[in-house]
Order: C-alpha cells, then structure tokens, then sequence
C-alpha cells in the first residue's frame, strides 16, 4: 500500500506572506487534496533573530482569506505536534549528536571572533569570502582538529559550541527532483553548515530533516531558493534516516515581474503580500498594502497564483479550486521563472467579478461604501447595484466609483461630452421627457426606455443623439451600465431632480 501523502508548508515568522509564498502553499494545498492527503503547516521559528511577532498571526490570516487552510497546524492541532518548531527544540540535540557518534559531524567551539579572524585570514582575491568548509575547518577550533580529551574537558565544562555538518570531500550528492528532474551537486563546493547552535536551537537544516520525518512528510515542495541547500539536507537523510525514507522534493520556481526579477518597488507598487502589514516589512522597510486591500478576489488570486508556473496543457486559465484540484500536477508545473504581470493579475479578478454570484461581492462592497459613509445599503438594493455595475469592476474597489452615482446626485458633468452638440431641440426634449417621467404610472426601466424613444421619434429625433446627455445628467458621465436601469434604481423623484439640474448645467454658459 503506498503511503498517505503528507505534504507541508513550513513558513518562517519573519515577515508578510508574498506571492511566492502562497504559490508553494497553494501547489501543496492542491496536491494534498488531490491525493487525499494532509496539509501540514509547520511553524520554523528557530532563527529567534528574525522573528517578527504578529508574523504568525498573519500567515493564519492569509491562509483563512485564500480558503487554503491546513489540516494540521499549531492552530489546527494534530497527531505530530507540536507545529512550531521552538517548541520542538528538545528533540533536535540527539540527532545532532548521533550525526557526530557516526562522524558526520563535529563539535566547533569557535568563537564569533574566531570566525570573523577566520574571514580575515583565509581571504584571497581567489576567494574573497571563505567558508568554514573541508578546506579550513582542519584550521579551526573543533572536536576534527582537537584530541579526544581536549575536547572532553571542554563539554565538561559547558564551553558554548555549534554542532556542525562535516560536508565530504568530493562526492556527488544527487536526487530527483519532480520538477527538475534529477539534480546533482558537488558536495566540496558547500561548507559545513551549522546544525545545532550553542544555545541549542537547531538550524534550519537540521529542524526541517528532521521534522520532515517525524511528521512523516511525504513530499517537500518549496521555492527555488532552497535548492542549494538540498545537498546538505539530502546527506542528514541519507545519515540519520535512510534515503529510502526521505521525501520527494520539487523546488517550485521563481516568480519575476514582467521585465526579469521582482523588484522590491514591483512589491511595493503591486501589493505582493496578501494583506497590507501591521508591521513594516523587512524585506522592503515600508508598509505594503495587499493584495486584499487592492480589492482582489480570493478566488481569483487563488487561480492566477495557480498559473504562474503551472497549466493544464490547454488554453485554459479560469479554474475553480476544484478544477484546481482535479487538474493540478507537479510535473506540469515548469522549471524556469514564472512571469507575475500584474495587469494580467488583474484580469483574473475582473473574470471572476464577473462570475460571481452578487451574494459573494454583498459584504465587501458593503463595507467598502461604509467606509465612504454610504450605509443605506439595503439588501434589495445591493442586489440591484451589485447586479448592474460588477461586469464594469476590475476590482472590488472600483464598486465605489462605478456606482456612486446611485448615491449621490451628481456634482460635476462631462461637459465636453455633450455642450458641442447641445442645442435647442435636446433642450425642449428633456423638458417633454421630465413631464412624460412626472405622470409615468409605472416606473420601472423597460417603460422608462420605451416612453423616452417614443418621445424622441414624435420629436424626431434619434434616441442615440439624447441617451448620452442622459447618461451624463445622471452618472456626471460617460460610464455606468443602462442608463435607464439607473433611473429605474435611483427613482421618479431623483432621476427628475437630475435632469432639471443637470439641464441648467448644460443650458449655461
Ligand atoms: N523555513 C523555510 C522557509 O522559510 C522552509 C523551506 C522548506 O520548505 O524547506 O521558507
């Protein structure tokens, strides 16, 4: 029987949520669902240095917003816990120190200072930033280079030490990666990282191999940026756990802007993390508003993160979350950077305005127009206006200005729009339309629509020439959807209001 798939997202705490990071949370996500298994959320909190508070909170936030919610987690709970690995801490030494029983690793007791003098000494212009690597860890302070009793005496006596990885000397480390098929790595190129650190924190490495089999991971997916750390990671599986058990990896690749890679003003002026920050992002030391406060759709984010680095084989782009589901594999996710095109991004949201049911808009556009001071929104209504303008909207913001109008009377005019051509004949045609709208019996848009093309024909005059102008007197201009669905909405006494008004606008002057 093959095994359940457990798959993990393992975010560190240190700052807002981006697209990249939702992308890997989204291709575990679906992968998981696709094969009945768990998506685990691992909290890999152990650089204390780069912790941000809040950071956490906010990853929660994100997930619950995007619908891709974990099954297990330090906040779902689950059968692996504890989920965030500082509180995991005790577990982590003994692996540490069998790695250094079975000689794969080593007690270094440099100090920072010999560290910094070690940079100092072994600098060439040949190698400008030496590594503490099989070159020069024979030069250092460490259980390789010290006697067995010299180093006893110095654990005795509770010296602060690191444990680190003893990389080997010239062998190839290989694995087969689902997306880039297989990958090779010369183990003499990378140095010996730390595995555990003197205050007995884990690093990196270390917590996540092990976690990964504790937790029983069956798939690692994560951005292309760890893919040089793999060899040190595929080396603690093969010597603490065995390679048999080790997860299949896909390092999913990088996201670009449209000309190469993103730039911190590209995440600043398009809003990459998922929510605007209560704190100021390290990354890019200034407040980011979100993708959420851009007014996008979690739906349509879900899929345009979807296709950045994925598709289906075919020219499809609009996908549900079950079609995701359904459609979704890792090996058809690419190998080479995926272009983010934030125009293109907000296509995917206009689409799936669009389709949206008028129940799914209600709340945001709801509360968008009471942060405008528009409350008298009732359900009826919203229906109505949600109903008219949400094919206009790109995205949930723009709600405002495409429907304002229906609370507000106009202040302003698109003149140039209508003086040019405004004469007498419109002028005593609005007059006529005003009196026909004052008795109309039934004020609903079709008779409204039927009365004034009567109207213009016994004037003869074309209905395209005065539909305009009526635009204008009831929206201020040239947008908005069927102008009589507007007058249907805002009613007799107001649509008559605005033409007697607006007709002073246009006679001036
Ligand atoms: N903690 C790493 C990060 O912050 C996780 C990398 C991995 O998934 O192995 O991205």
């Amino acid at each position: 029987m093959s095994k359940k798939v457990r798959v993990r997202f393992a975010p560190s705490p240190t700052g807002g949520l981006h697209l990249g990071g939702v992308r890997t949370v989204l291709y575990n996500y679906l992968f998981a669902k696709k094969h009945g298994g768990d998506f685990i959320l691992r909290i890999e909190d152990t650089d204390q240095t780069r912790y941000v508070p809040g950071a956490e909170e906010y990853i929660f936030n994100c997930l619950k917003w995007t619908g891709l919610e974990p099954d297990e987690s330090p906040q779902h709970g689950g059968e692996y816990g504890p989920y965030r690995q500082s509180e995991r801490k005790a577990d982590y030494r003994q692996y540490a120190e069998q790695l250094v029983k079975d000689g794969h690793a080593y007690y270094a007791f440099d100090t920072p200072e010999d560290l910094e003098k070690m940079r100092t000494d072994f600098k060439t212009d040949h190698n400008p930033s030496p590594q503490y690597d099989h070159s020069i860890r024979m030069k250092m302070r460490n259980s390789l280079n010290l006697t067995a009793g010299e180093v006893k005496q110095l654990l005795d006596a509770g010296t602060k030490h690191d444990i680190r990885i003893k990389m080997p000397e010239n062998e190839t480390v290989s694995f087969t990666d689902m997306i880039r098929s297989e990958v090779s790595f010369e183990t003499s190129l990378v140095d010996d990282k730390v595995l555990l650190k003197a205050d007995g924190m884990p690093t990196y490495h270390l917590a996540v191999v092990v976690d990964d089999y504790l937790m029983k991971i069956t798939h690692a997916f994560r951005g292309e940026e760890w893919l040089p750390s793999a060899p040190v990671h595929v080396l603690l599986w093969k010597y603490l756990f065995g390679l048999e058990n080790m997860p299949q990896w896909a390092h999913l690749p990088l996201i670009l802007g449209p000309n190469g890679k993103l730039s911190k003003r590209d995440g600043a002026k398009y809003g990459f993390p998922v929510f605007a920050m209560s704190w100021t992002d390290p990354k890019t030391a200034e407040l980011t508003e979100g993708f959420k406060e851009k007014g996008f759709l979690p739906e349509a984010f879900i899929n345009l993160l979807a296709l950045l680095g994925w598709n289906d084989g075919t020219e499809q782009e609009i996908f549900t979350k079950e079609e995701l589901i359904e459609k979704f594999s890792i090996e058809r996710v690419h190998s080479g950077g995926a272009k983010f095109d934030y125009e293109k991004g907000k296509w995917f949201n206009h689409e799936w305005i669009k389709r949206s049911a008028i129940q799914n808009l209600k709340y945001e556009v709801r509360k968008l127009f009471a942060e405008k001071g528009i409350t008298d929104t009732n359900d009826a209504l919203m229906d109505k206006i949600i109903g008219l303008v949400k094919d206009r909207c790109t995205l949930l913001t723009d709600f405002y200005d495409q429907s304002v109008f229906f609370f507000k009377t106009p202040e302003q005019y698109d003149l140039n729009a209508v003086k040019p051509k405004w004469n007498e004949t419109k002028q005593l045609f609005f007059a006529e339309v005003i009196r026909n709208f004052e008795l109309s019996n039934d004020w609903n848009a079709q008779t409204l629509e039927n009365n004034f093309k009567e109207i213009a024909s016994i004037n003869q005059i074309k209905p395209g020439d005065v539909l305009l102008p009526l635009r204008v007197m009831l929206v201020g201009g040239k947008f908005g959807p069927g102008v009589f669905d507007i007058a249907e909405v805002i009613g007799r006494d107001e649509t008559i209001i605005r033409i007697t008004k607006a007709l002073s606008a246009f006679n001036a002057g």
